[in-house]
């Protein structure tokens, strides 16, 4: 059996010159965890050009959905921004990862950290219910330059409040925290500038992170990553794996060559 399936492209939205989302046919068999990522790409020159994404649709969904950057002289994404409703993507069928809540210990409070496209792979995590039964509040932080790279901002603000099956539990328990460092918003700065000012806990009326209540989910740039990991790590936070949950986990949205 091929270790690739063929889907068909449902949908594309562009949300600025430099992201964008689209959705595809999900082959019955494919299974995964919210959280996960797989390799996805094209066929160039009848070979495949594969590269790691995190799956934005929750499982329980019958399509697939992922969240692009646009790199100009990408391999793949200088290809695939064009792709169109019809074309046909290659999805591995073996997702992975280690942005899953059981790599986590139990605790009272989840924070979802991420930048840029690290935001991919907690939308199908804030879409499970079991995240909800597992902690009873979630936080989801999403850091960009401009306010239009604030992707799904309208979905979870005012669709997912309203959802038929999911509305009580998002609308109770989850709190959405974007900033941005480029243009005037109404929350500014750094993810980890406004952990270590403080300012994040005082907008969202919660306590500072304390590793006996908070879990921790981090995805985004390799600086990021450094700079949250060192932080969390110096106020007694342990990492957890895929082999023994710990306090946080870490996933890269992206590599740097
Ligand atoms: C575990 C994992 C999950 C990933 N999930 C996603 C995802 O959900 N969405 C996504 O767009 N990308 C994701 N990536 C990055 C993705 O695999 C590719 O790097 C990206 O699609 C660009 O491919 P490319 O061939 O065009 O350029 P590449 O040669 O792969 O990358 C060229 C350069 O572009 C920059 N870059 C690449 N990806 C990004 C990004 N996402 N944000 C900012 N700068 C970037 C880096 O500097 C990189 O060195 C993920 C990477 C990993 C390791």
């Amino acid at each position: 059996m091929s270790a690739f399936n063929e889907e068909r492209v449902l949908s594309v939205h562009h949300w600025t010159e430099r992201l964008f989302t689209f959705s595809t046919t999900r082959e019955k068999s494919l299974r995964f965890s919210n959280g996960h990522f797989t390799m996805i790409g094209l066929r160039v020159n009848d070979k495949p050009l594969l590269r790691a994404y995190s799956i934005v649709s929750p499982n329980h969904e019958e399509h697939l959905e992922f969240l692009s950057i646009k790199v100009a002289d990408g391999p793949l994404t200088s290809r695939l921004q064009h792709v169109k409703v019809g074309d046909t993507i290659i999805v591995g069928r073996k997702p992975t990862g280690t942005l899953l809540i059981d790599y986590l210990l139990p605790g009272k409070r989840l924070y979802m950290l991420s930048t840029g496209t690290g935001l991919a792979p907690f939308m199908s995590i804030i879409r499970d219910p079991a995240t909800y039964e597992k902690f009873e509040q979630i936080v989801l932080v999403h850091g960009v330059r401009q306010v239009d790279e604030l992707a799904y901002h309208d979905l979870v603000v005012n669709h997912l409040p309203k959802d038929e099956f999911l509305g009580d539990l998002i609308s109770n328990q989850l709190f959405y925290y974007p900033t941005v460092t480029r243009e005037c918003y109404r929350n500014m700065g750094r993810i980890t500038d406004l952990i270590e000012n403080g300012k994040m806990f005082a907008d969202l009326k919660l306590p500072a992170l304390d590793p006996s209540q908070d879990r921790v989910m981090l995805c985004g740039s390799p600086a990021m990553l450094r700079d949250l990991k060192q932080m969390l790590e110096s106020t007694g936070f342990l990492e957890g794996s895929t082999a023994k949950p710990g306090d946080f986990v870490i996933e890269r949205a992206f590599v740097e060559s």
